[in-house]
């Protein structure tokens, strides 16, 4: 069964077609700049040269027809007609309160997703529209809604309220959601099915590591708590991100400057985090090299960053009351042994010990514990889209 996944962004649009029968990719693409001048798709098909159009694509319905004709195309397409597609998966940023799990869209869910618009200004609206652009290609076909903050909607109320008035919770939705959702919800659980871990409420701490990072605690795959908040702001110092801090730093930035509070969150967002502080670069293999040659800024930063790591660790673990398996994951994660060895290194209070040889192993699925180590740990490359396709059936009934 072919399942065609789509992320929508405001002005890009990535998809790709999974076979759930091998679970594997037999196409994947992106468009970029619709709405704007260049609209152009590029398009990758199993044992097909890649396919590149430029064409106008005004709305994210052009988009979708593009991508549609592309995995028709006698030359680059892989299926004969988009009958073949089962149904559609879709990556909606945020659910709000209403949605704790990954929903099959109808009017109502749409109306829901534009309630959330205030909760995901940025990307809401472009999910709705990549949802819309495929109900109108492709009518009947069932569309299913999946959450990047389903998972952190199982924490408890003592983990997801702020110490804040309650009215603001009623009146503005303000708790702790948790991003990323996917990516956690897809490695705790490969890392409960790849460790082997003993039945029963297996605790497990997730790191995801890329540009945005995160950490979650689960047990049997219920998420217990994660570090990313009402926005993905919250947590991890990241690439553009600050990450966790008193809000009085915005009051005294805003002041400060004389900015407004949405221009110093703009400033927390996209000009902060390890780029900010080393003043290099976002990018982990940059800042390594800067860092090696000596820049004391970009050192800085990296140790910055491993240290709320092993902060987030230390916190999750107690909160679980002990963990049985830590697992690495995100473009960082998966990539950068030295983020995971000296992580590790400062984990001997919990009897981890990490294999070097094995910690060296790039971007594979590898436990890299010792076999004596008290805790295992591991790397498993995340695959939100193979998630979402394992959703999609689940949801829309086609198991
Ligand atoms: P993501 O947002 O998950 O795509 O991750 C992006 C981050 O992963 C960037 O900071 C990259 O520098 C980092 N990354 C990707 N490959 C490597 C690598 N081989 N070594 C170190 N960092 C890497």
């Amino acid at each position: 069964m072919k399942i065609l996944i789509i992320n929508a962004g405001s002005s890009s649009l990535k998809y790709q077609l999974i076979d759930t029968a091998d679970e594997s990719v037999k196409a994947k693409g992106l468009c970029e700049r619709i709405g704007i001048d260049g609209s152009m798709l590029t398009h990758k098909a199993v044992g097909k040269d890649d396919y590149v159009i430029e064409s106008p694509m005004p709305t994210h319905k052009e988009a979708i027809k593009l991508v549609l004709d592309a995995l028709v195309d006698a030359d680059h397409g892989v299926v004969a007609s988009v009958d073949e597609i089962a149904a559609v998966g879709h990556r909606v940023l945020h659910g709000g309160l209403k949605f704790t799990e990954s929903t099959l869209v109808d009017t109502k869910v749409k109306e829901v997703i534009k309630e959330c618009f205030p909760l995901g200004p940025l990307h809401n609206p472009a999910n709705l529209m990549g949802i819309e652009a495929c109900e109108a290609a492709m009518p009947g076909k069932p569309n299913v809604a999946v959450f990047d903050t389903t998972f952190g909607m199982a924490m408890e109320p003592y983990a997801y309220l702020y110490g804040i008035d309650p009215k603001y919770y009623e009146k503005y939705s303000i708790r702790r959601y948790g991003f990323h959702g996917t990516s956690h919800m897809f490695v705790s659980g490969e890392t409960i099915k790849f460790g082997n871990l003993p039945e029963g409420n297996q605790r497990v701490i997730v790191c995801h590591l890329g540009n945005g990072a995160s950490i979650s605690a689960s047990k049997g795959g219920k998420c217990v708590d994660t570090s990313m908040g009402l926005t993905p702001l919250e947590g991890l110092i990241m690439g553009t991100r600050s990450g966790d801090m008193d809000p009085a730093v915005v009051q005294t930035i805003a002041n400060g400057e004389g900015i407004s509070v949405d221009e110093v969150l703009t400033i927390l967002n996209k000009k902060s985090g390890v780029l900010a502080m080393s003043g290099v670069s976002s990018d982990f293999r940059d800042l390594g090299n800067a860092a090696a040659e000596g820049n004391e800024r970009a050192q800085l930063a990296l140790k910055a960053f491993r240290y709320r790591v092993i902060k987030y660790i230390g916190a999750y673990t107690a909160a679980m009351n002990g963990v049985d398996a830590i697992t690495f994951t995100g473009g960082i994660g998966e990539n950068d042994f030295t983020v995971r060895r000296d992580v590790c290194a400062s984990l001997e209070y919990l009897g981890i010990k990490i294999d070097p040889e094995k910690n060296s192993i790039r971007g594979k699925k590898i436990e890299i514990s010792t076999p004596d180590s008290k805790v295992k740990v591991f790397v498993i490359p995340t695959n939100e889209e193979l998630a979402i396709a394992r959703e999609t059936v689940r949801v829309a009934g086609l198991a």
